[in-house]
């Protein structure tokens, strides 16, 4: 049987906000392009203040009937989206390759994390549940609900924002929430624009879910601090990060913050790993998406008698993979999101070379498109080794032994994810269970994700975790609930 798709989405210019769908009243304009070609793909009237305040108020009002919904009712909705995904997933894929510069590769993949995410969340209703507990009290019932929080506001960033962006909205809805969300300007479509769409068609009651475009800097700390919102689920660079969460704890509004924020990955190489192994996962799991990526490899650290293999063998492999159009079959590291981006990247290369990095691979960059750079003899104290990266560069340094790769690994501000490789897989789980990170793959890339497994950092790298049981939580809240079914005794 062939299904015929259904008629692409049109009219992205309009922001669904509080039921409606209409322009932004700022008064400006924002113009998204395509970051390899710099076509104008849409204009979009941004959002102000005003249109703020009425997505949240719309959402705390339609929030009240959705959480009195049943589980089988909200979990319908997220198996409609499922089919809509599936559907529209050619759809899907050429808004993130146009919008946001992914490779077909990447493109595809997203599309597959998001599904998989919404799936995920259709289990989430029935599996919300609470507690009896025993009491100490003569015939007390103790009781724990476990409830929405209310209304959820959703920062996502331009990196992975169809993905970013549903993991928080779709458990969020799921478990009885309603959502703002404020998508990247380099993404309101992917972001957020698609998203509603998608949950309109699949029959999400009105007012649930607004998406508000605007930038950060200017709706950014009303987007916070109003006093509707319960939690704020940010995803996006440390700085910013740090900025929400003191306005978050510290504002008139005490709310709940999730913080998912910048990495600086290690991926440790040890002596008796398997070379050829290494070598494919550091490939893939340094330039998919032009490295950027969160949990992209930020150091490659390879125990010296491996080093002068690995490297030649790296630098081979990197020197062959395909660079340019993003939509072309085949093509590996498309452009980077902006020319502000490439432009902090040229300062990096630059400043690496100043510091006595040796350029193994490099190359000028082509409209947005930086090719490949990989250098050598790189030490903990060169800037290409403490930040983070963000961009097809990468930097090899060398360690004297699996303690010194150790030190090296930790020696850093971030904590999000990181690799070991070694042919000894009880050794590279106690090494890994030494690495101060949120997440750590043996014998695997640091890309890595499965949506019901905790996804989150450490240190700088955040707060908070994703996925399965752990967004069950992060979207709902526990309430106490006692009832004295008989005498009980009073001290006075
Ligand atoms: P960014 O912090 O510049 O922007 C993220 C989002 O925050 C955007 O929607 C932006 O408009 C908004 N924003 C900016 N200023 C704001 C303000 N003052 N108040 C409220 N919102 C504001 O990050 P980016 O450049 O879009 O994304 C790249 C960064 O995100 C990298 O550091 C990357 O590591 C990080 N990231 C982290 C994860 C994770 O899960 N840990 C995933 C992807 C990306």
């Amino acid at each position: 049987m062939t299904t015929r798709a259904p008629s692409p989405y049109e009219d992205f210019g309009l922001l669904p906000i509080a039921g409606t769908r209409r322009e932004g009243a700022a008064g400006r304009r924002l113009e998204v392009t395509n970051p390899f070609s710099g076509e104008t793909l849409l204009e979009i009237a941004m959002a102000d203040h005003a249109d703020l305040d009425e997505a949240y108020q719309a959402a705390a009002n339609a929030q009240r009937d959705w959480a009195a919904t049943g589980p089988g009712e909200r979990a319908a909705v997220m198996h409609r989206a499922v089919a809509i995904f599936d559907a529209r997933k050619d759809e899907i894929i050429d808004w993130l390759v146009r919008e946001s510069g992914s490779t077909l590769v990447k493109a595809a993949i997203e599309w597959g994390s998001a599904r998989a995410i919404t799936l995920e969340a259709a289990g989430m209703p029935s599996r919300s549940h609470g507690r009896v507990l025993p009491s100490d009290v003569p015939n007390k019932q103790s009781l724990v609900y476990r409830k929405p929080l209310g209304v959820v506001g959703v920062i996502s960033p331009w990196n992975f924002p169809l993905h970013l962006s549903i993991r928080s909205v779709a458990p969020a809805l799921a478990l009885g929430n309603a959502v703002v969300l404020k998508p990247a300007s380099d993404t309101p479509v992917t972001g957020g624009l698609l998203l509603a769409r998608i949950f309109e068609e699949a029959g999400l009651p009105s007012g649930l879910l607004s998406v508000v475009v605007g930038a950060g800097s200017e709706i950014g700390d009303a987007f916070v601090e109003h006093p509707v919102p319960a939690f704020i689920s940010f995803t996006g660079s440390t700085d910013v990060g740090r900025g929400i969460g003191r306005i978050a704890s510290g504002g008139e509004h005490l709310k709940r913050v999730a913080l998912e924020l910048g990495g600086n990955s290690p991926f440790v190489v040890l002596a008796d790993a398997d070379l050829e192994a290494a070598v494919e996962a550091a490939v893939v799991g340094k330039f998919l998406h032009q490295g950027q990526i969160c949990m992209a490899i930020n150091r490659i650290i390879v125990e010296a008698p491996l080093l002068e293999a690995f490297t030649r063998r790296f630098v081979e492999r990197v020197r062959a993979l395909p660079v340019g159009d993003p939509a072309k079959p085949g093509t590996v590291v498309g452009p980077v999101i902006n020319p502000r981006q490439l432009e902090g990247l040229r300062a990096k290369v630059a400043r690496a070379k100043e510091e006595g990095a040796i350029v193994l691979l490099g190359g000028e960059p082509g409209g947005n498109v930086m090719p490949p750079h990989v250098f050598g003899g790189v030490t903990a104290d060169m800037e290409i080794a403490r930040e983070e990266i963000f961009g097809p560069l990468v930097g090899i340094q060398a360690a004297r032994d699996a303690e010194h790769a150790l030190e090296l690994a930790n020696g850093s501000e971030y904590g999000l994810s990181s690799a070991v490789f070694t042919g000894d897989v009880a050794r590279g789980i106690a090494f890994a269970r030494r690495v101060r990170a949120g997440m750590t793959h043996v014998n695997d890339m640091p890309v890595n994700d499965d949506y019901n497994a905790p996804f989150g950092g450490e240190k700088n790298s955040g707060l908070g975790r994703f996925n399965g049981d752990w967004a069950l939580h992060e979207f709902t809240t526990d309430q106490w609930i006692t009832v004295q079914t008989g005498p009980r005794p009073y001290p006075f």
